[in-house]
């Protein structure tokens, strides 16, 4: 970004108050963000005592040696205690842990006292193989209940977890597995995906070709598919950890003792190794869900449906939730197998009243079109989450009218792999929503925009978002790199997280998110982000999708070019693309109006979801590709390029 902040064009004027009744037995109520506000350590000290510690805390934030923070570091805890045994002994071990929908429509229904059962026995597995406190296992599964299992039980025993996505080449695998030094790997023979059999052992097999060091792989029987076999490292799971003992005494570890590194998406580029810790970790996701899903574990059913692989998996499907003793559906496969509806089936199937998803899956429904979520019964639905990217103030609106019946509020809520847990979202019970905005710090939270200079911008200007307080869940370094995180993180303002986005406050002074300010286009002496262009183009009823990027340009300094998914059965023609630039200029001004715009049939997104601009920016400057190793599907750029000879 120049010296000029980042231009404010996108005005929204919709906003809908909380509904009364969840606003009156709401876990957390406006008088949360005061009581944080007068004194912020002593509210996380308070967080911190919803989890049982086996030595309870009396620091609180060790701040002496910025940027490594230390919280609750003279506590002593078992995080998997946390997550399972203590439900159990408080007498709701028969209350249902883990829903698991196969893909195939296999059910598993495991229980807390089940849970606790199998957490045990594959901890005393892990130990039989010989894995101590502090020794790193990777965990390569698809999404099935083994995943949960597999990374209670390093917590258990304090082998930090590094989970590698089930979709992941053997490239990445044997990269992160060296990263990490881990010496047992976790990987099943294969998982359900788009009804077939994906292989996962084989490609473990092959990581294991290019790094040394793994002298175990433990092999969960998924597929039952063929798979080859080394005597003296292979090792079956149900041959190992089912003669395991269900029991176990949990020792504690120390607040600071590390949970797991776990990598970036790599939107931005290489993924970076984050490390997470125990106390602060586990105090804020079990507050966070607590607080913005309003979870309440003796009634609702929850459902995240991301991947165990990604930090909102790890953050919203095990940590959160189970701390805080919830039922939750886990599902292993894609949302249009076999049909376009599974999503909502299982909705209606297990009456699910928290989801928590992401955009790009919401425009991927509004792609399928309305009918298709109207054939199910989501009543059960009351609060909306959505996480991973800016969500489009027209897919927000689509969420909340035709998955919640324009009665549940939708929680925007934002947060990264470093953060570790949600830092800015509404809350359900307390916030006048407002479509395509994360709005507010959470209690306990402190969040700025600033300007180029470090100074915060007034209400209705834009700049980078920072985070001016340490925060429990924070991450604590980039695994053995310590220099790079200084530097990608604390450098870029004084005392303060640079988080690499971009944001706005609007005249209410609430936040809204505006992409990474590597994407920020500067056109004719304008910052101007590519979340507002793109939520311009997708208000257009014929577009379904936008990735906007500034390419290099002789006269405006950066044009803007457009990549735009249309709607089912919109024609692409010249006087489309006049059409939708038109649109743009009229929503936001003629300086956003894009000079190209190009209908393309897919976009390069991560495995998480996100779409991949750098890419695009690549290709339409003419640039040779750059880290390409976590985009789903590579033969997208070439149908892009193909699109694209010349744009530079
Ligand atoms: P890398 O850091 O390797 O480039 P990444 O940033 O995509 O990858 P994640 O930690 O998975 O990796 O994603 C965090 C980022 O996702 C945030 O920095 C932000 O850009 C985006 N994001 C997440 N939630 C939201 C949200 N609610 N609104 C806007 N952006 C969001
Ligand atoms: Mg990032």
């Amino acid at each position: 970004m120049s010296k000029e902040s980042l231009a404010n064009l996108l005005r929204e004027e919709r906003h809908f108050p909380p509904p009364a009744d969840l606003a009156a037995e709401a876990n957390v109520t406006a008088d949360a963000y005061e009581q944080a506000a007068n004194d912020r350590l002593g509210f996380w000290a308070e967080q911190a005592r919803r989890l049982d510690w086996a030595v309870p805390p009396t620091e609180t934030l060790d701040w002496s040696n910025p940027p490594f923070a230390k919280w609750f570091a003279d506590g002593k805890l078992n995080v998997a205690y946390n997550c399972v045994d203590r439900h159990v002994e408080a007498g709701n071990g028969d209350r249902v842990a883990i829903h698991f929908e196969g893909e195939g429509g296999d059910t598993r229904t495991l229980t807390y006292a089940q849970l606790k059962d199998e957490v045990c026995k594959a901890a005393n597995a892990l130990l039989e193989l010989g894995v101590k406190a502090g020794d790193r296992v990777a965990i390569y599964l698809p999404m099935i209940p083994e995943a949960v299992v597999s990374l209670l039980a390093c917590a258990r025993i304090g082998a930090p977890h590094s989970v590698v996505f089930g979709g992941f080449s053997a490239e990445a695998v044997a990269s992160r597995i060296e990263d990490a030094g881990a010496e047992v790997v976790i990987t099943a023979d294969g998982g359900f995906r788009r009804g077939k059999a994906n292989a996962l052992k084989s490609i473990v097999d092959e990581a294991l070709r290019r790094v040394t060091g793994v002298r175990t792989v433990l092999v969960v029987r998924r597929t039952e598919q063929e798979v080859a076999w080394t005597a003296g490292r292979d090792v079956w799971w149900h041959e190992l950890v089912d003669r395991q003992s269900p029991e176990h005494d949990p020792q504690p570890f120390d607040a600071e003792h590390p949970l797991f590194i776990l990598y970036t998406s790599g939107t931005t580029g290489k993924p970076k190794g984050i490390l997470h810790t125990s106390g602060g970790y586990l105090t804020q996701t079990s507050y966070t869900h607590h607080a913005v899903f309003d979870a309440k574990p003796d009634r609702d059913v929850y459902w995240c449906t991301a991947d165990i692989g990604w930090v909102t998996g790890h953050s919203y499907i095990v940590y959160g939730p189970l701390s805080n003793g919830v039922t939750e559906v886990m599902y292993e496969g894609t949302p249009d197998t076999p049909h376009q509806g599974r999503f909502w089936e299982i909705v209606q199937k297990y009456g699910v009243t928290l989801i928590y998803a992401a955009p790009t899956a919401i425009r991927t429904f509004m792609k399928w079109g309305d009918d298709i979520p109207a054939k199910f019964d989501l009543s059960s639905l009351r609060v909306l989450g959505s996480v991973g990217e800016p969500i489009n103030p027209e897919a927000w609106i689509w969420y909340r009218h035709h998955i919640g019946a324009d009665r549940t509020p939708v929680v925007d809520t934002w947060w990264q792999t470093e953060t570790g847990s949600i830092m800015i979202s509404p809350l359900p019970g307390v916030t006048d929503t407002k479509p395509g905005s994360a709005q507010r710090p959470l209690p306990g939270i402190s969040a700025d925009v600033v300007d180029d200079e470090g100074n915060p911008v007034p209400n209705g200007g834009g700049g980078y978002l920072v985070l001016t307080e340490p925060w429990p869940s924070m991450l604590r370094t980039i695994w053995g790199d310590d220099q790079r995180y200084v530097d990608t993180y604390w450098s870029r303002f004084e005392g303060r997280y640079f988080a690499g986005d971009g944001a706005k406050r609007d005249d209410d002074g609430d936040i809204w998110l505006l992409g990474r300010v590597d994407d920020v286009m500067l056109v004719s002496g304008h910052n101007i982000s590519t979340t507002e262009v793109e939520s311009a183009l997708v208000s257009s009823p014929k577009v379904a999708e936008a990735a906007v990027v500034g390419a290099t340009d002789a006269t405006t300094g950066q044009a803007i070019v457009a990549f735009v998914i249309l709607r089912g059965g919109v024609e692409e023609s010249d006087t489309l693309v006049t059409e939708l630039r038109d649109h743009v200029g009229a929503t936001l001004g003629p300086i956003a109006k894009p000079k190209r715009i190009l209908p393309v049939a897919e976009l390069p997104k991560t495995r998480s979801g996100k779409i991949m601009r750098r890419l695009l920016r690549d290709v339409a400057e003419n640039r040779e590709l750059g880290d390409v190793t976590t985009l789903t599907d590579s033969s997208v750029m070439e149908l892009i390029q193909r699109k694209l000879p010349s744009a530079a």
